[in-house]
């Protein structure tokens, strides 16, 4: 394994009896990035996870995880990383410090060292006045702060997050990914799952999962560039209509309504075939503005490569 990668899979496979929940995927994520690991629910990012933190062993294929294959070194690999799961897994039970004593103790970061660090991430994470508060009664901001806190005491190199940001508000997310920006800084690789758009644009690389399978790689421009065709959007009185008719038109790769608005991604060409569709709209008794030109996001590229399947709000799961 190169030695610029934290992480490399080969064919990693997982199946839960006939069902193939990961599907022959190859990663790379290289030492030092962050990147964004997108998909639907469902589409397999947990249990990649899951088997590159050697909690799950692969049905199929390889994980290495910094340099190490995740079977045969699962208890190193342990050392080296640092998982936030998808749910809240502290005890509930405990306070803020008890949880992170209990974890600090299990990753092995030394007694004396220990109260230091657990001071500077409750201030970090602004934690600080909650730290004899129970974990269950913690918001769920709080909580999955605290989640972060106990996955980063012994220092990993590594940081493996599972939707660490679902089902808390837009603010806390934004901090979030300040102290993800922030370790980054100091040398910590990061994975992080996510099906939250803007959180995708602040990752360096990212991948879209499908089915189980990896369906596009790249940087935020990269994956935009994918989207294929030009996008525009346009003013329409009748907007169910109008996508009726679209469905028909031929040289459209997708339409579908944007709030108010109707976007359309042509096949091929620009502006003058934008505005054929809508004249011939208007031809068709509708009443359409001028069509107006729309920059791709990784959602349109979502929709162009899975089929209009991929485009899940987050449900706070
Ligand atoms: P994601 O994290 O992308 O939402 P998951 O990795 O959690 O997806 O799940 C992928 C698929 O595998 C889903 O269809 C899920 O129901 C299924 N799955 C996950 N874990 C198990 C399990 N232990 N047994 C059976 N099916 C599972
Ligand atoms: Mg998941």
């Amino acid at each position: 394994m190169p030695e610029d990668l934290a992480i490399r899979t080969e064919g990693l496979t997982k199946k839960f009896g006939d069902f193939t929940a990961v599907d022959h995927v190859d990663l790379e994520v290289r030492r030092g990035e962050v990147f964004g690991f997108l998909g639907a629910n469902g589409s397999g990012k947990s249990t990649t996870i899951r088997m590159l933190c050697g909690l799950l062993a692969p049905t199929e294929g390889r994980a290495e995880v910094s340099g190490m294959d995740v079977r045969e070194h699962p208890e190193r690999i342990r050392e080296v990383i640092g998982y936030v799961a998808q749910f809240f897994y502290l005890y509930g039970d405990m306070t803020v410090r008890e949880n992170m004593e209990l974890f600090g103790g299990i990753y092995g970061v030394p007694e004396d060292e220990l109260p230091g660090r657990i001071d500077r991430w409750q201030e970090r994470l602004d934690l600080g006045q909650y730290s004899r508060v129970l974990g269950a009664d913690l918001s769920m901001g709080m909580q999955r702060r605290l989640s972060l806190a106990c996955a980063v005491l012994h220092q990993p190199r590594l940081l493996l997050l599972d939707e660490p940001t679902s089902g808390v508000d837009p603010l806390v997310r934004r901090e979030f990914f300040d102290v993800i920006g922030e370790l980054q800084d100091e040398g910590t690789t990061i994975l992080v799952t996510t099906h939250v758009m803007d959180e995708a644009e602040r990752c360096n690389r990212m991948s879209l999962m499908d089915r189980g399978r990896i369906v596009a790689v790249g940087t935020p421009a990269e994956i935009k560039e994918m989207s294929g065709g030009r996008i525009y959007s346009l003013e329409v009185r009748d907007l169910a209509k109008a996508l009726d008719l679209l469905q028909e038109r031929e040289g459209l790769r997708q339409a579908q309504p944007f709030g108010r608005q109707l976007q359309f991604q042509l096949a091929q060409g620009g502006d003058d075939e934008a505005e054929e569709i809508a004249a011939w709209l208007r031809d068709q008794g509708l009443d359409v503005d001028d069509p107006e030109p729309v920059r791709p996001t990784i959602e349109h590229t979502f929709l162009t490569l899975l089929g209009g399947s991929g485009s899940e709000e987050d449900d706070g799961q």
